[in-house]
């Protein structure tokens, strides 16, 4: 049975977007674009989670968390908040959010905290299940990474990773330990006929070894100086 996702979002194409990529990655959603209403269906039905707006009519996301959450509803919660608004995040996850999306966000990113939430939430027995669904998974050391769903797991945390990441680090953690090309990558992860130079590649690995190593650093990826990469784990440096 496909998991509820319910979303309050007043903006159309803000909601279309969050609508269709969920229903396409295969979770049952409904909408709704105003806060009181929003409210009411997250009392009257029984979602898996909740996508929330903050700048809502009607009611505003934070009023519509803290109504759910004294009258014990436990469904967990996204919050969508603005750029620059670290206030919203606070307020969100002290009214009882599980987390947050900053927008504008991508596709990728969305859909990692979604599942991450979900996973979190998720009684043991539904988690065997999902094992036993044969999901792809490639783990290295601490990492997990979900091919499908363009997910990266490190140390029990989502990281979210933009999709030309989510690539490269695909890509070098096939071949752990062993120094990958900037050519391979480019042309692995953009193709022959990418008018990009090699810079490109360079921004998205330091970018990609910010994330991975902003947790414990265990995974790490190696700079070849003028060859390329190479992905080591804490488990791989040992032996
Ligand atoms: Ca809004």
């Amino acid at each position: 049975m496909s998991q509820k996702i319910l979303v309050i979002e007043d903006e159309p194409t803000l909601a279309r977007l969050l609508s269709y990529n969920l229903t396409q990655e295969g979770y049952e959603t409904q909408v709704v674009d105003h806060g009181s209403d929003g409210l009411q269906a997250a009392m009257q039905q029984q979602f898996d989670l909740i996508v929330l707006d903050i700048m809502l009519p009607g009611m505003n996301g934070f009023e519509i968390l803290s109504k759910l959450r004294q009258k014990g509803n436990k469904t967990p919660v996204i919050i969508l908040t603005a750029r620059n608004a670290e206030d919203e995040v606070v307020q969100g996850l002290k009214f009882g959010a599980d987390d947050y999306i900053t927008k504008p966000f991508g596709v990728a990113e969305l859909l990692a905290r979604v599942s991450a939430v979900l996973r979190r939430t998720m009684s043991e027995e539904q988690l065997q299940e999902k094992g036993g669904s044969g999901e792809k998974v490639i783990t290295v050391g601490e990492l997990s990474i979900y091919p499908e769903k363009y997910e990266v797991v490190l140390h029990g945390e989502s990281i979210p990773l933009r999709p030309k990441e989510f690539e490269v680090l695909l890509y070098l953690v096939q071949r752990p330990g062993v120094v990958v090309t900037r050519d391979d990558l480019m042309n692995i992860v953009w193709g022959f006929d990418y008018i990009g130079g090699q810079r490109t590649v360079d921004v998205h690995v330091s970018s990609l070894r910010k994330k991975l190593e902003m947790n414990q650093q265990s995974v790490q990826i190696e700079s070849i100086r003028g060859v390329g990469y190479k992905l080591v784990t804490h488990q791989l440096k040992k032996s």
